[in-house]
C-alpha cells in the first residue's frame, strides 16, 4: 500500500526511508482494497522522494487515513472515491 510511519514534528524534512535522499512536500492518491471493496483517495498530503518516488506520510495524516478507512467498511459500496480535504 505504500504508507510508511515517520514520526517527525511537521515542518522538517524527510528523509526518504528507502534510499535515505531528500522528500518534498507533495500530494498523491492512494487505493486500498476493503476486502469487499476498493477505496480510493485522492490528493493526499504527503512527503514523496526526489530520487525514488518513494511517497511517506505524517502520523497525524495517517490517523486520519485509517478514519475514512473504518468510514469506507461501514458504508460497504464496492467503489469509494474520497477527496482527502473534505473527509478532514
Ligand atoms: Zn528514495
Amino acid at each position: 500500500m505504500g504508507i510508511e510511519f515517520e514520526n517527525k514534528k511537521e515542518g522538517v524534512t524527510m528523509k526518504c526511508m528507502r534510499c535515505g535522499n531528500n522528500a518534498y512536500q507533495s500530494r498523491t492518491t492512494e487505493a486500498i482494497e476493503l476486502g469487499n471493496g476498493v477505496l480510493v483517495i485522492r490528493n493526499i498530503p504527503c512527503y514523496k522522494c526526489e530520487h525514488c518516488d518513494e511517497v511517506m506520510f505524517t502520523g497525524d495524516i495517517i490517523q486520519q487515513i485509517e478514519r475514512i478507512i473504518a468510514e469506507a467498511k461501514q458504508r460497504m459500496e464496492q467503489v469509494s472515491i474520497i477527496e482527502f480535504e473534505k473527509s478532514a
